[in-house]
């Protein structure tokens, strides 16, 4: 029995000589949309956009109505999730122009919770959008990622003969690389979403003996807005065209969370995964037609409709089924309750902003999982505060605003006249973590401009 114990201590890394709790160590999947609306899933009150396979999800785990995102576009937002830090903490603070700064990316000072588990002796595996640099440095394969499927730029188109163009002076050239797996390049047809579905039953086959993390990085519904028939003769009742082919691309995603999840259950590993499905940052209405309402403003903002997104969190036999959490949360917790549960712990320099949020989700702590969320982009003078039901934010183009974001989710009436010292408590707590921040390393070239 010894030799067994000595043996599986060096297999798994597990410290059960020390007599430390052994960490339980479920698989992790991270599945992520690209800027899906608020209201744009079944679970989330859609009329016009059925989803049933999300739905499932939701209504086999928790729904987290007030889940938020470390930022109101892709970069920083991934930044923030992958490394459970706030992104301004290194300096992450907007998209790095495609093409312009290849030398731009996720600071390789940063750890990403990804690294962690490979250490920790999970198998890691990203398919999708990566959008964090461009050069090899950046690579995911050099940053905790054992596997790699997709493309390293901020979009993608979604035919296969539009990846053979590589017109490099197209406008949309960055979105017309070859797809690439572990660095090498390949020829592919099929519609991306479904290519990413395959990848993704693929790696979990492979990876079913030991631990996974797997992070699902569907690059829909972003633009370009492109889907197959398949997809759009499901939606012969949406009449305007872009709303149209956005359902499809959707549908397209819930097509492929629902073959993901069915794999999970044919190789009974539902009660050892733990499924974490969100969006990236608000629905970008102007271009994709997503549909965040009730919240007021979309993608790039800091209203509530470019920071609150779609979440649920499963975990069958761990977590409460079909039930809604109402306070706030972040993609930030899920490094943090991944390694939680991996029994990793970060660097001490480095530490984490998120928290495990398990215990909240059961119920077994009805505390608040975070005093404050805050966010910043000092290149449109914006920042924002959630501190219980209150929302003390600042947008270039608009008045500074307060909040009851409980109660007012549209922000539709500002309390700023009525509380004015409130307004000011919430001021002077934002800036107080912005003292831990440091400023952009890569600053717009063209401040104040989307
Ligand atoms: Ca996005």
């Amino acid at each position: 029995m010894r030799t067994v114990l000595c043996v599986l201590m060096l297999l798994t890394g597990f410290q059960l000589a020390s007599g430390n709790p052994q960490p339980e160590r479920p698989n992790v999947l991270v599945i992520l949309t690209d800027d899906q609306g608020y209201a744009d899933a079944g679970f989330q009150g859609s009329k016009d956009i059925k989803t049933p396979y999300l739905d499932r999800l939701a209504a086999q785990g928790v729904r987290c109505t007030d889940g938020y995102v470390t930022f109101s576009v892709c970069s920083p937002s991934r930044a923030g999730l992958l490394t459970g830090r706030i992104p301004q903490r290194f300096g992450y603070e907007r998209n790095p122009a495609p093409l312009r700064e290849p030398h731009v990316g996720l600071s390789t000072n940063e750890t990403t919770m990804a690294t962690y588990l490979q250490r920790a002796g999970y198998t890691t595996g990203v398919i999708g959008k990566w959008h964090l640099g461009l050069h090899e440095v950046f690579h995911p394969n050099v940053r905790g990622f054992d596997f790699f499927y997709g493309f390293t730029h901020g979009g993608h188109c979604y035919f296969p003969e539009e990846y053979a163009a590589r017109r490099v002076n197209h406008p949309d050239s960055e979105y017309l690389t070859s797809l690439e797996r572990n660095g090498e390049e390949l020829e592919e047809t099929g519609y991306l979403t479904d290519i990413l579905t395959r990848e993704a039953l693929s790696f979990i086959r492979q990876s079913k003996s030991k631990p996974f993390f797997l992070y699902l990085a569907y690059n829909a519904p972003h633009t370009p807005m492109e889907a197959s028939e398949k997809y759009l003769k499901r939606f012969p009742n949406i009449n305007d065209e872009g709303r149209r082919i956005y359902a499809a691309m959707l549908s397209a995603v819930d097509d492929g969370v629902g073959e993901v999840t069915a794999l999970l259950d044919e190789l009974g590993l539902a009660e050892n995964t733990l499924i974490f499905f969100l969006s990236d940052n608000g629905g970008a209405t102007r271009f994709n037609s997503a549909n965040n309402r009730p919240l007021r403003g979309a993608k790039t903002t800091f209203f509530e409709g470019g920071l609150r997104v779609p979440f649920v969190v499963k975990w069958t036999g761990r977590l409460p089924a079909g039930v809604d959490y109402k306070l706030p949360v972040s993609s930030l917790d899920i490094a943090a309750t991944a390694m939680a549960l991996a029994g990793v712990e970060a660097d001490p320099q480095r530490p984490l902003d998120g928290v495990n949020l398990l215990p909240y989700l059961t119920g077994e702590n009805a505390g608040i999982p975070h005093d404050m969320l805050w966010w910043r982009w000092q290149d449109h003078e914006a920042w924002a505060v959630r501190r219980g039901d209150h929302k003390m934010m600042n947008w270039h183009m608009d008045a500074p605003g307060l909040y009851n974001v409980r109660t007012d989710r549209s922000e539709k009436n500002s309390l700023l006249e009525r509380y004015p010292e409130q307004a000011e408590e919430l001021r002077r707590i934002w800036e107080a973590l912005d003292q831990q921040m440091i400023d952009p390393v890569f600053p717009a070239p063209t401040p104040k401009k989307h």
